[in-house]
């Protein structure tokens, strides 16, 4: 039998697999956590022009030369330039307008005096201290010029982003398409929620877990199929139907060896090319991952029906793939953390992915792991997991106070 593939061969399968999407237009609106399409330069100057930092007096610095306390400077206050309402009087040298931040500095002005500085007298200002020329002044292009890249495509759109996208003038964006998963739960002792259970029974959890992974890595669900039978028919309909309208599909159980396990016959007979099937992680050993036949050919994940596996091998793996088809090059956010917890033992020979909650402790990252055990099984692993620590193949152990890396989930 041929070894498990390791995770670091695997990533490089399923990356060389999975290809870019398409992109589409959004509105701003729509446009938060999707992934910019294209690199994106500005058409405009930002600020568009030149103007007050503060809200004061726009003059000639030139004026104010020799300015002192004693002898101030006494300029003619000509006119008001407000945010959107620009002064409209020609100025000389003597002359000041009265401005707010944001305004538009009056032609020929250079410099503002804010108005915790300046001392009015009647229609005069009196400057007591020269002002070198662009003292608050924000001038056009201070922030971004005309024709500099603003945003570099594959940058997922947050709050940041859409303020630039807005302050560029852009209405809406080309984003790339979001992946369309179809997942499919396989097992006939699976129960919808909210039913009551039968002897032998259980909820189906990987389901509602799998899409909300999907929805989280910026995916959506193309459809979701719940109790699928554990038989060769049931089993190949479903694919057969998840793969109508999906850019990748999970299916999860049914994957390993036993007799009504029918993932991989199903596979098989619907021409599903196999890229690797069993993985040197725990959880996640009996993973199988590979390419449909049909054009174009789309990624499918068989996870394996423990909850925990399930969601090892989709941060694993199937999230790559869906952050490689939204174009999104950057690795996980990994942080140092001390692991605080019961020691936990383990094999040469496979990573093996310890679940935990990462949290500030008197300022330290501290990483302890979820659940009563991590057994494949344990869906108390999973709740409150907020980081993975990857034991490394040669790693044995684990003990309290060692140092860890972390990946980090939902940033
Ligand atoms: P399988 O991979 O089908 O052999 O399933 C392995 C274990 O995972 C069994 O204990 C199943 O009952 C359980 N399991 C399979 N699918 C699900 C699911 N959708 N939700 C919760 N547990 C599941
Ligand atoms: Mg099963």
């Amino acid at each position: 039998m041929n070894a498990p593939t390791t995770l670091a061969r695997a990533m490089e399968i399923v990356l060389g697999d999975v290809t870019l999407l398409p992109s589409e237009t959004a509105t701003l609106a729509d446009a938060r956590l999707r992934v910019l399409a294209d690199t994106l330069k500005s058409p405009l100057d930002l600020p568009p022009f030149d103007n007050s930092a503060m809200d004061g007096y726009a003059l000639i610095a030139a004026d104010t030369t020799g300015a002192t306390a004693a002898a101030p400077v006494r300029l003619t206050v000509r006119d008001d330039a407000r945010a959107g309402a620009p002064a409209e009087t020609v100025l000389h040298s003597g002359d000041a307008v009265r401005i707010a931040t944001g305004a538009m500095m009056p032609a020929d002005t250079d410099a503002a005096l804010r108005v915790e500085d300046a001392v009015r007298d009647g229609n005069h200002l009196l400057v007591s201290a020269p002002l070198a020329p662009g003292t608050d002044v924000r001038p056009a292009g201070d922030d971004l010029h005309s024709g500099a890249t603003v945003l570099h495509a594959g940058t997922v759109l947050r709050a940041g982003e859409l303020a630039m996208l807005a302050s560029i003038g852009s209405a809406d964006v080309r984003v790339v398409r979001r992946p369309r998963v179809a997942i499919v739960g396989t097992g006939d002792e699976l129960v919808a929620p909210g039913t009551p259970l039968g002897p032998g029974q259980i909820y189906d959890s990987n389901v509602p877990m799998l899409a909300a992974l999907v929805t989280g890595v910026g995916g959506e669900v193309a459809s979701a199929a719940i109790r699928v039978a554990d038989t060769l028919t049931a089993t190949v309909a479903a694919l057969e139907a998840a793969l109508v309208d999906a850019d990748l599909v999970l299916i999860s159980g049914g994957v390993s060896k036993g007799a009504h396990d029918h993932v991989k016959p199903a596979l098989k007979q619907l021409g599903a090319e196999q890229r690797f099937w069993q993985l040197a992680v725990r959880p996640g050993h009996p993973t199988w991952f590979g390419m449909s036949s049909a054009h174009p050919r789309v990624p499918i994940f068989g996870l394996p029906g423990n909850p925990a596996s399930s969601y090892v091998v989709f941060h694993m793996l199937a999230a790559p793939a869906i952050r490689a088809m939204l174009g999104i090059a950057a690795p996980p956010l990994e942080t140092e953390a001390t692991y605080r917890g019961a020691t936990q033992h383990k094999r040469a020979g496979f990573i093996q992915v310890v679940r935990c909650t990462v949290s500030n402790e008197g300022g330290k990252l501290v990483a302890r792991p979820t659940g009563q055990h991590q057994r494949s099984h344990a869906v108390s692993s999973l709740t409150g997991t907020n980081g993975l620590v990857l034991l490394s193949s040669t790693t044995v152990a684990l003990a309290d106070g060692d140092a860890v890396t972390v990946r980090l989930l939902d940033h």
